[in-house]
C-alpha cells in the first residue's frame, strides 16, 4: 500500500518538474560515444522513467532527434571524390532497418520504442554524390571549358577595396620583416597549390586568420608571421562563395557544381587551376573561393537537405548554408611587387591553443561482399 503510494507521489512530483517531456536519460544509453553525448546535452534534473537512475541530463524527444542527428546522421558521413553522404538516416515512419555493430543496436531498440523513430540504411540521392551535369562536364577535357566559362559569367563580381584588410600567414621567411616575403612566391615554387600554376603565381590570403594557419597545416613551434594586407586600388574578384539562385534540379546545379570543386581533395586541383587561369585571362584581379577547411571551421555539415532537397536551394535556409562557407582569397601575379596590395603590418603570430570540437558516431558493419 505504502509503495504504491509513494510511487504515485514520485509519478505526480516528475509530472509536476515536467519529467514527462523527457522520454530518455543520458544513462539509458549503451553506447559510450552516444552516452557521453547525451551527457553533453543540457537536459532536465529526472528520476528516469526508463533506466530509473537520477540524472541531470533527461532529454526530451526535441533534444534526442537532435542527439540521434548527430550520432546517427552527421557520425555517418562519408565523403566521396566529390560531395558527401550519410549512410544512416531516420524518421518517424520507418521501422528499424539498421544493423550496426555493436551495444548500439540496444540503443537503437530503445530509441524505436520510445519516441518511435527508425533508423536504416540512406541512399544518397546521387548528386549528393557528384552527380552533377556541369561538374561531370568539368571532369572532361573537352566538356571543362564551356563550364568554366559559364562560371566565369554567371558568379558575382566582388570590389576588394583599401578598406578590406587579410591576412597571410608564412613559417619562418628569411627576413621576416621584409613586405616581399608576402608576397606570392616566386614561379619556380607555383604549381602545387589549389588555384596556381607554373605560369600563374597566387597570392593566398584570408580575412580569417585560424584559417590561415589551418590551411598551411602549421604547428605548435613552429616560427610564424602574420602580415595584414591591404589592396592599393579597389581589386576586381569573381565570388565563388555565392549561393546562386537556379531553376532546374540538383543535378544541373552550378551552385552544387563549384561547391564540390572546392570541399574535393587535391584531385580537383587539375581544374581548380583552369579555373584560375582562365579568370586571370579574363581580366579577374582574383577569385573569392570556399575553403576547403569551411566546415571544419564552422562546424557545418556539407550538403544537408530537408525533404530530399539541397537545403542552399531553399530561399529560407539560404544563410545558414552561406554561414558554413569560408572565403578564401587568391590573388594573381605578384600583388606586392606589383603595387596591388599593400604591406599594412607584419607580427609574429604565436599559436596559443587550439581547440577541437568532436562528436561522436556508429562503427559501421563492412559492406557484405558478393
Ligand atoms: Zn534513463
Amino acid at each position: 500500500m505504502y509503495a504504491r503510494i509513494s510511487r504515485t507521489y514520485l509519478k505526480l512530483q516528475a509530472r509536476l518538474r515536467g519529467d514527462h517531456r523527457s522520454p530518455l536519460c543520458a544513462e539509458c544509453f549503451q553506447d559510450h560515444g552516444l552516452r557521453r553525448m547525451a551527457r553533453a546535452v543540457r537536459g532536465k534534473s529526472v528520476r528516469c522513467r526508463q533506466c530509473g537512475a537520477v540524472s541531470v541530463h533527461g532529454l526530451s524527444r526535441e533534444q534526442l532527434h537532435d542527439l540521434c542527428q548527430t550520432f546517427f546522421v552527421r557520425g555517418s558521413i562519408i565523403a566521396a571524390d566529390y560531395g558527401a553522404s550519410p549512410l544512416i538516416q531516420f524518421n518517424d515512419l520507418r521501422e528499424n532497418e539498421l544493423d550496426v555493430e555493436g551495444e548500439i543496436n540496444a540503443d537503437i531498440a530503445l530509441l524505436h520504442k520510445t519516441i518511435g523513430i527508425g533508423f536504416f540504411h540512406y541512399g544518397p540521392r546521387l548528386w549528393m554524390l557528384g552527380a552533377v551535369e556541369p561538374l561531370q562536364k568539368l571532369r572532361t577535357r573537352r566538356g571543362r571549358r564551356p563550364v568554366i566559362n559559364r562560371i566565369l559569367r554567371t558568379y558575382p563580381v566582388r570590389e576588394l577595396t583599401p578598406r578590406d584588410e587579410f591576412y597571410r600567414v608564412r613559417k619562418a621567411p628569411a627576413e621576416a620583416s621584409d613586405a616581399a616575403q608576402y608576397d606570392a612566391p616566386p614561379d619556380e615554387f607555383c604549381g602545387s597549390g589549389r588555384l596556381d600554376s607554373p605560369s600563374n603565381s597566387m597570392l593566398y590570403g584570408s580575412q580569417d586568420i585560424e584559417i590561415c594557419v589551418h590551411e598551411c597545416r602549421f604547428s605548435a613551434g613552429d616560427e610564424l608571421y602574420v602580415a595584414t594586407l591591404a589592396p592599393t586600388r579597389t581589386l576586381r574578384l569573381v565570388d565563388l562563395t555565392e549561393i546562386l539562385e537556379e531553376t532546374g534540379t540538383e543535378f544541373d546545379s552550378l551552385d552544387l557544381t563549384v561547391l564540390m570543386l572546392f570541399l574535393a581533395g587535391s584531385h580537383a586541383y587539375e581544374i581548380t587551376r583552369e579555373l584560375a587561369a582562365s579568370a586571370r585571362a579574363k581580366g579577374f584581379d582574383g577569385i573569392i573561393y570556399p575553403s576547403y577547411f569551411s566546415m571544419l571551421r564552422t562546424g557545418g555539415m556539407p550538403f544537408e537537405t530537408m525533404f530530399g532537397i539541397a537545403m542552399r536551394r531553399i530561399r529560407e535556409t539560404r544563410s545558414y548554408e552561406k554561414a558554413k562557407v569560408i572565403g578564401n582569397l587568391a590573388l594573381f601575379g605578384h600583388p606586392i611587387a606589383d603595387g596591388n596590395v599593400q604591406v599594412a603590418g607584419i607580427n609574429r603570430l604565436v599559436i596559443s591553443k587550439v581547440a577541437y570540437a568532436v562528436t561522436f558516431g556508429p562503427v559501421m558493419s563492412p559492406e557484405p561482399s558478393g
